[in-house]
């Protein structure tokens, strides 16, 4: 029994790793960094081997003449609360997910499912930070919030039990808010817990304030003025950090949350991808983010128009394709993905069309792969 057990075993391990063999030859790819032409990739058992300007050859071999390849997408700000969510993304090709505030408790299946070959990875903050009553708390789930800089410590160490990726805080003045001091000590007891620390914002001063306090990185983009020059050249010289600016998600809230008119909410879209370029030009990574379900934005394929945004605000292709690509795999460790080199997992996307003139030829995707396993698309 055990034999045949064994012997069943060896056959089944041999033949999904057969399935994961193959090479996509004479393709365009985005590697996370740049676009290069005529390369062939190889895969073997989930992993990219070898990526060449010579074709490979293989038992499974597919012709990527006239198609464009490109790494699996991240959407870096999202939230989740049940298990179809991780099948939507991985449908759409994006394979790793960042919620930023849900149930700690519930986010566990989900988190347990990183391994499965048809849902995206979920990377959780667990419960964001806020105060009571503040931004967050009224979503109809309780949530553990904090008051002064002296709770600081503890809240932190209870997410860091509680297995999240990262820390966020919700600085909101709409509602009663956290204050500068806690948000800063909140910062700094993720640091010391190696957590990097990240902030909802919709104000230029809270963004100052949070940045100038080393939070890692913004969740949105501050929509009530640009950031002063002085502000910026400070942040710039002296920090580092990252921005997901959810330009779809604040730009859609316009006119839902502030009864703003399609002219007025044309000319905020502007100023905010005016901002984004400039920011982008000051040398600060931007990163493609959503924040689904938030103005009934989907979590798949409406991550395609941020990165249009992005390609309307003047970034090169290239940033575009890395907001969702190597950059938020860099930013927030996510281990093995965002690249199309060898030693990386093989996440790929593969498409019908080039988007490196239009980011919505994403809409094309024929291919998406999971470590090497074709993710079926519905
Ligand atoms: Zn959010």
């Amino acid at each position: 029994m055990k034999t045949l057990l064994l012997t069943l075993l060896l056959v089944i391990t041999s033949i999904s790793s057969a399935q994961g063999d193959f090479v996509i030859n004479n393709v365009t790819l985005f590697n996370g960094e740049e676009i290069l032409e005529n390369r062939s990739v190889a895969v073997s058992n989930g992993t990219i081997t070898k990526v060449s300007k010579r074709p490979q050859k293989a038992e499974t071999i597919i012709d990527g003449q006239g198609k464009f390849l490109m790494p699996a997408l991240t959407n870096a700000h999202v939230h989740t609360w049940a298990l179809p969510q991780l099948k939507e993304a991985a449908q759409a090709g994006v394979l790793n997910l960042l919620d930023m505030h849900g149930m700690e408790p519930m986010q566990k299946a989900m988190v347990d499912a990183r391994t499965s070959l048809d849902g995206a990875r979920l990377y959780r903050a667990g419960y964001a930070a806020t105060t009571e009553g503040g931004h967050g708390s009224q979503y109809g789930f309780p949530i553990p919030t904090l008051s002064k800089s002296a709770d600081a410590e503890t809240w932190v160490n209870d997410r860091v039990a509680a297995g999240v990726d990262y820390i966020k805080i919700i600085v909101e003045p709409w509602k009663k808010t956290l204050d500068k001091e806690t948000v800063a000590q909140i910062i700094k007891e993720a640091h010391k817990a190696s957590k990097i620390a990240v902030v909802h914002v919709s104000n230029e001063e809270d963004a100052y304030n949070s940045l100038i306090s080393d939070a890692d990185g913004l969740v949105h983009i501050y929509h009530d003025k640009p950031m002063t020059d002085q502000h910026l050249q400070e942040l710039v010289e002296e920090k580092d950090f990252f921005v997901i600016p959810t330009i779809l998600t604040t730009v859609l809230i316009q006119p839902l949350y502030f009864n703003k008119t399609k002219e007025e909410t044309a000319l905020i879209e502007a100023n905010l991808l005016k901002e984004v370029k400039r920011l982008y030009d000051a040398g600060i990574p931007i990163l493609a983010g959503t924040d689904p379900p938030n103005a009934n934005i989907n979590i798949g394929s409406d991550l395609y128009k941020e990165l249009a945004f992005f390609a309307k605000a003047g970034l090169p292709i290239e940033a575009v394709l890395a907001s969702a690509t190597s950059l938020p795999a860099e930013k927030f460790f996510l281990e093995g993905v965002g690249y199309i080199k060898k030693g990386y997992k093989a996440d790929l996307l593969l498409l019908e069309q080039s988007p490196v003139n239009d980011v919505m030829k994403l809409n094309t995707l024929s291919h998406i792969w999971k470590e090497g396993t074709l993710v079926e698309q519905e």
